[in-house]
């Protein structure tokens, strides 16, 4: 197992795509902090990690508090000694058109999506410094590349986080530290459920492969990435679309 000994965080751990992302790293034999803004959703998706043999802890963070993020870190590193990967995947949206969006739709986005990110890519840094290695994998999206009516705020923080990437790549690369993005398309889980039937076919019609993806689809890249496999990749954005952007 290529993960073996190795302890992951997870931001948005305890669903959807962050879920994945855990059952995917589980399997090549990583420990998990599954950590969620909810305790009870974070609790309960550890539990189920733990009944199948992994070695999970549910932690309650809020990343787009800095002190609760440093807590984060604190209480992983009590737990489990070392922190090896981070999944920066919590995120939301708030989708309006530009004109509609309130001050609020675009601080709430920014705040959970780039700040949040931002947040624990800075707290785990010095903890991975020290130990020279590490790989942050940054849940970004395709419509950070090519943006999105109806989601200036989402597509913004979203292109922040694929440039917030290659800045801590270039930052980091001297203590071996590898930073990547994972940029997803459609893929169907209850945060793409939310949209509108016209959104989903719009974004169905822009997919060559004529579906939308599976949160394994998307987990299993960051399997790779967080995996000695990848450990001459830095600084990259991979898209997980079906082809939508190419
Ligand atoms: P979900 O809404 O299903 O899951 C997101 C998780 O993040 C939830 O558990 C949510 O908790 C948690 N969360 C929300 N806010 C915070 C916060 N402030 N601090 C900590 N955790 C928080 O989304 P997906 O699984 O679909 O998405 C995961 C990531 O993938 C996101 O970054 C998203 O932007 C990205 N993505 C998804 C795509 C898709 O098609 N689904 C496409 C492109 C990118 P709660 O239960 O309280 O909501």
């Amino acid at each position: 197992m290529k993960l073996n000994h190795k302890v992951a965080v997870i931001t948005g751990g305890a669903r959807g795509i962050g879920k994945a992302i855990g059952q995917t790293l589980a399997a090549e034999g990583a420990k998990l902090a599954v950590s969620d803004i909810l305790a009870d959703a974070a609790e309960a998706t550890a539990a189920e990690f733990r009944e199948n043999g992994t070695d999970a802890k549910a932690f309650t963070t809020d990343v787009a508090d800095s002190a609760d993020v440093q807590r984060l870190v604190k209480d992983v590193l009590a737990e489990f000694g070392q922190i090896d990967i981070l999944v920066n995947n919590a995120g939301i949206t708030r989708d309006n058109l530009l004109l509609r969006l309130k001050d609020t739709d675009w601080e709430t986005v920014l705040a959970v999506n780039l700040t949040g990110t931002f947040n624990c890519i800075k707290a785990v840094a010095r903890p991975m410094m020290k130990a020279r290695s590490g790989k942050i994998i940054n849940i970004a999206s395709v419509v950070g590349v090519m943006g999105n009516a109806g989601q200036a705020n989402y597509s913004a923080s979203k292109g922040g986080v694929i440039a917030l990437t290659k800045t801590a790549a270039k930052e980091f690369a001297s203590r071996n530290i590898n930073v990547n993005a994972v940029a997803p398309g459609y893929i169907i889980t209850e945060m793409t459920e939310r949209l509108p039937e016209e959104a989903r076919e719009a974004f169905l019609k822009l997919i060559p492969f004529g579906r939308g993806g599976t949160p394994d689809d998307v987990a299993r890249v960051v399997g790779f990435l967080a995996s000695p496999d990848a450990d001459y990749i830095t600084g990259q954005t991979i898209n997980v679309d079906g082809g939508m952007v190419m």
